[in-house]
């Protein structure tokens, strides 16, 4: 077991031991933050001044809970709960429905929101484009998570000086049919889950003596993301007591956006007067080089609240410079990346310790291709809501029925054989979607065979219900291989070493926060989060075209400014270094001719060459073109005028 108090610094130290009460842990990336919240929890409930089963500690991402989970057992504690938010309210709303709601438990809406906002949008007389939709839902969950009510919405986004989707009235419209429709159909989304616990545990009386009887001691990772919604809840869990631990880096806030704001953590010692306020500065997680990058970046940002200030001190031996490489397009840039991380592996770093961030989920494919491409196992985005993807449920389902046949014990070798029913084959697919669906049954046979290490006879039904408690709780199992995610969903991680790609100007920062200072300081902030989730190696990279042959036309991103100075030696040699990843110039398939535009690469033929050309036929042609043939035969349908054919 981990020794609780020896491994901590006298600041880390000073916040795990203070008494009972509000804490509140304001520092760096890399601080140990998450790692003193989880030894304070431990050092309470070992030295007997609080039950395992009365914390309550929350969370982001599913992912982020996990590990919280997992670093919390390897402490010794056990029944502690780490979940998100909206995992512990689902919870606990679920509990207390029979007393505040009643009547059958509402399903969530999940898939189905988009349907109801197009319903709703078709109503108000807007477009229902998946575009135009995708933004509406936004701002309703902007909305929600910032506690503003339909009729409020006008005012809201005049005050914050939105970009509203479509006129505040016809927003106010949206809003208000899509609560009706998801209403009438019984449904909840993410919001209402945390909507409906506050209104709980704030209007039934026994309710919140019920909950607050069992839940004593409150603790929050991330807080400078807290939303007013998510503060409403906490404060609904808290009552009027103030056992609450919240530790955040307000230079890390990535999701105002989304309504969060460092305010209640900068506004902390405010609140609450006798709080204990540790600031830590030390950097444990990265290299000096790292830290001293991190420091460069978030140096820049302006309107920086006081309080935010915080400079990092790198802790770990030297490490290597952070590198910074440019390539012609995408592909190469792809294909760079890949190489370097099986060279990576090929030194015995274990992939599990390799992330590759991007800021949109688009640009993942490029990537997952080039890794397949070198066989290199990758997962993308850490698994969240891995229980609710549709190959899980179904291999859930099937798993289900296979067990009530009680089939004979080894355990993995049943889970891949029931699962090779649903689709998991025995080699992995190319990439894409198909990939990621092959990776999501693997992870599921390799949590079979933990369990059949860990627990002596574990059978089929056994693993069912492991699923079940997992998938209750949102505790995806881990799959083995590199990490593709988003910056964004790369919060509180950490990997031996990170690929920051794709920093071009429209991506990162990206296109729509231009001209809207406070949009481009988040960018900002979330280059500054990728920066420090590299412990060693940190790449940045970007590419001046999308695809290969295609204009170069992109700069590279506004914040590398400074960093990479144009006569640095080390950029200069690193982006020479690269022309082994470029690829021969593209040819028409047909006529031989250089391919220019990206349509003609993509289609491999210039656009006026016809595509249905038999082989033969081509065969001919390029016998013809080459001068090996005097005259080319070919059938009365084809025209051809100098070096363009025309079907
Ligand atoms: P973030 O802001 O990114 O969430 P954090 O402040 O939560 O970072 P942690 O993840 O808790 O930082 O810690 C970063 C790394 O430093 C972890 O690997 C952790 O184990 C290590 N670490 C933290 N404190 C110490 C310490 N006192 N001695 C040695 N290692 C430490
Ligand atoms: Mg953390």
């Amino acid at each position: 077991m981990e020794p609780l108090l020896e491994g901590l610094d006298p600041e880390q130290r000073a916040a795990v031991e203070a008494p009972r009460g509000p804490v509140c842990v304001l520092a760096g990336a890399g601080t140990g933050k998450t790692r003193t919240i989880t030894h304070r929890i431990a050092y309470l409930v070992q030295r007997g001044h609080v039950a395992a089963g009365q914390v309550l500690a929350v969370t982001f991402t599913a992912r982020a809970a996990g590990e919280m989970r997992t670093r919390l057992r390897a402490l010794g504690v056990q029944g502690a709960q780490a979940r998100t938010f909206h995992a512990a309210s689902l919870r606990q709303l679920r509990y207390f429905w029979p007393r505040v709601v009643g009547g059958p438990q509402w399903d969530l809406i999940d898939r189905n929101k988009l349907r109801f906002v197009a319903q709703a949008a078709n109503r108000a007389g807007l477009s229902t484009e998946s575009d135009s939709l995708r933004d509406l839902a936004g701002e309703i969950e902007w909305s929600k998570a910032s506690l503003v009510a339909p009729d409020d919405y006008p005012a809201a986004a005049a005050r914050t000086q939105r970009d509203t989707p479509a006129p505040a009235e016809q927003v106010v419209k949206v809003y208000q049919t899509y609560e009706q429709l998801k209403n009438e159909a019984q449904l909840l989304d993410f919001d209402d889950l945390l909507l409906h616990t506050a209104a709980a545990l704030e209007e039934h009386s026994e309710v919140g003596e019920e909950f607050r009887d069992r839940y004593r001691c409150f603790v929050v990772d991330e807080y400078q993301d807290v939303t007013p919604l998510q503060q409403r809840v906490l404060d609904a869990w808290l009552g009027p007591r103030d056992d609450l631990t919240v530790v955040g880096d307000a230079n890390q806030t990535i999701y105002s956006f989304a309504g969060a704001s460092p305010r209640p953590l900068l506004d902390f010692a405010r609140r609450f007067p006798e709080a204990a306020v540790v600031r830590l500065e030390r950097d444990y997680r990265s290299t000096p080089q790292v830290v001293g990058l991190a420091n460069e970046v978030i140096k820049w940002a302006r309107g920086r609240p006081a309080g935010s200030r915080l400079k990092l001190i790198g802790q770990r031996p030297e490490g290597p410079a952070p590198r910074f490489t440019e390539f012609d397009d995408e592909p190469a840039e792809a294909a760079a990346v890949a190489q370097r991380v099986r060279a990576l592996l090929d030194d015995g770093v274990p992939a599990s310790e390799v992330a590759i961030l991007y800021r949109v989920n688009a640009q993942s494919e490029v990537f997952e291709q080039a890794l397949a491409e070198l066989g290199i196992p990758y997962q993308v985005r850490g698994g969240e809501r891995f229980f609710q993807r549709p190959e899980v449920r179904q291999a859930m389902i099937t798993l289900r029925t296979a067990a009530a046949q009680d089939p004979p014990g080894e355990l993995p070798k049943v889970v891949r054989e029931v699962l090779s029913g649903v689709g998991l084959t025995d080699e992995p697919p190319a990439g894409g979607a198909a990939r990621e669906k092959w990776e999501s049954l693997l992870a599921l046979v390799e949590l079979a065979e933990e369990l059949a290490t860990a627990v002596e006879g574990a059978d089929l039904a056994k693993f069912v219900t492991e699923l079940d408690v997992r998938a209750e709780a949102q505790h995806p199992p881990t799959v083995e291989g590199v990490t593709l995610a988003s910056l964004h969903a790369a919060k509180g991680l950490e990997w031996d070493a990170v690929f920051l790609v794709g920093l071009v100007e429209g991506t990162v920062p990206i296109v729509h926060a231009d001209n809207d200072e406070a949009a481009i300081e988040e960018e900002r902030r979330l280059l500054y989060v990728g920066v420090t989730r590299a412990r060693e190696h940190l790449w940045l990279s970007w590419a001046l075209a999308r695809a290969v042959g295609g204009r170069r036309y992109r700069r590279r991103s506004r914040f590398l400014h400074g960093l990479v100075p144009e006569d640095h030696p080390a950029s200069r040699t690193a982006a020479k270094r690269e022309p082994l990843q470029r690829r021969p110039k593209p040819l028409c398939r047909i006529c031989g001719s250089a391919l220019t535009d990206a349509r003609s690469v993509k289609l491999s033929r210039c656009e006026s060459c016809p595509s249905d050309l038999d082989e033969e036929l081509l065969a001919k042609l390029r016998a013809w073109r080459a001068g090996r043939a005097k005259e080319l035969k070919v059938p009365a349908y084809v025209v051809f005028t100098d070096s363009t054919l025309v079907a």
